[in-house]
């Protein structure tokens, strides 16, 4: 069965997310653990939590991804906006206990001049802060479109993260289609090629969940902006292939684009009518 959720708003809390993703035919969803922009996170209110985890368990929902704020830079020049990184997402993994079993992703960051290198350095030196043995989240390093001076464009800068993390069993990829399609990675006419390459450079084990969204631009445009399904340059044909890819069709996809709820009830309604039983 596909398994496929969209962005939803988690203003009202982990058991309105849940009834609004049944209600559009999601069995996951990805939400902000607090404001995008940054700022303090609402408490976790456990009787919410509790009657969310029902929920999910009587409906067959999964593998939610929480994705923290934007604007969370591990690899900024400034000390003190390294430090809101590091503070902002330890948080955010404690809070996540309360769900376990579940993904983090975030974006590894920009380096503003300071090179890709020593971007590479900060991101994994916070995690190896942040991250503990006994948590139950699996932490995602989003791919990047390589607007700016974003790290993780590239698979070879994602994988020299991931070597640093000391605990990274603890650590996965979170493979967003516009952002590799804006990065230079052609997934329209060469998909397996770019899977085989995500293999070789990282391991296809470490793929845990897919951000399927369209783009506005052409192929190694930098740009990173996201697109209906089938309104884009990648395209639904393109877009299909990727669900029915055997590498991966048992991954969880989230939709990113621009929609609103009845616009993403309709797209998940075609996704799954464009998904191919194996059984
Ligand atoms: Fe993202
Ligand atoms: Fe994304
Ligand atoms: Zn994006």
């Amino acid at each position: 069965m596909l398994k496929i959720g969209c962005h939803l708003s988690s203003s009202k809390g982990y058991e309105a997310m849940g009834k609004e993703a049944l209600k559009i035919g999601a069995n996951t969803f990805q939400f902000f653990t607090r404001n995008p922009r940054g700022g303090a996170a609402k408490a976790i209110d456990e009787s919410d939590v509790e009657r969310f985890l029902k929920l999910a368990s009587e409906n067959g929902i999964d593998t939610i991804l929480a994705h923290a704020p934007y604007t969370l830079n591990a690899c900024a020049a400034d000390e003190g906006l390294r430090e809101f990184a590091r503070n902002t997402m330890a948080d955010d993994l404690q809070r996540m206990e309360y769900t376990p079993g579940n993904y983090y992703n975030f974006h590894p960051g920009s380096h503003v001049k300071q090179g890709v290198d020593v971007g590479i350095e900060y991101i994994s030196g916070m995690l190896n802060e942040i991250l503990r043995p006994e948590q139950k989240t699996t932490v995602l390093l989003e791919t990047m479109a390589g607007k700016g001076s974003e790290v993780g464009r590239t698979f070879e800068e994602i994988r020299a993260i991931l070597d640093r993390v000391e605990l990274s069993g603890h650590m996965g990829v979170c493979l967003d289609t516009c952002h590799i399609w804006d990065g230079g990675y052609d997934i329209v006419t060469n998909l397996d090629a770019v899977l085989q390459e995500f293999d070789n450079v990282i391991g296809m084990e470490r793929l845990k969940a897919v951000h399927l969204n369209d783009s506005l631009n052409p192929l190694s445009a930098h740009k990173d902006r996201h697109a209906k399904i089938g309104e884009g340059c990648i395209g639904n044909e393109a877009l299909i292939q990727v669900i029915n890819h055997p590498l991966l069709r048992e991954l969880p996809f989230y939709l990113e684009t621009p929609n609103d709820i009845d616009g993403y009830a309709k797209e998940i309604a075609f996704l799954k009518e464009n998904y191919k039983e194996t059984e």
